[in-house]
C-alpha cells in the first residue's frame, strides 16, 4: 500500500484568518477600538476581522512606504488632487504585510 501524497496544508492561509491584523496595533479613530481590540460597529458589536477601512489607512501611513508616490512612513499619500484621507491602494497592500 502506498500513501498517497498529501500537499502541505496552506497554514499561511489559515493563519491568516485567526492571526490578529497588523492594523489593530494602532487605536481605530474610526470606531473607537483600542491598541489591539478589534474594531466595532456603531451598536457595539464585534465587527468582521477586518479593521474599519479608517484604521487600515491610518495603519498604513504610519508604517509603510508608499510604493506609488515614495512617501516615508509617518506621511500622507501625496494626491494629486490633495485629498488626503485616501491613499493609494498598493500602500495598504505594502501595510498588510508589515507586522507592526
Ligand atoms: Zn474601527
Ligand atoms: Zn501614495
Amino acid at each position: 500500500m502506498t500513501q498517497p501524497r498529501s500537499a502541505p496544508m496552506p497554514a499561511a492561509l489559515r493563519a491568516g484568518r485567526t492571526a490578529p491584523h497588523p492594523a489593530r496595533a494602532i487605536r481605530c479613530t474610526h470606531c473607537g477600538a483600542a491598541e489591539g481590540a478589534r474594531c466595532t460597529t456603531r451598536s457595539g458589536r464585534i465587527t468582521k476581522t477586518k479593521p474599519c477601512p479608517a484604521r487600515l489607512t491610518a495603519h498604513a501611513i504610519a508604517v509603510a512606504v508608499c510604493p506609488t508616490c515614495q512617501v516615508l512612513p509617518g506621511t500622507e499619500c501625496r494626491t494629486p488632487d490633495g485629498r488626503q484621507h485616501d491613499i493609494h491602494p498598493a500602500r495598504l497592500t505594502e501595510a498588510e504585510g508589515t507586522a507592526a
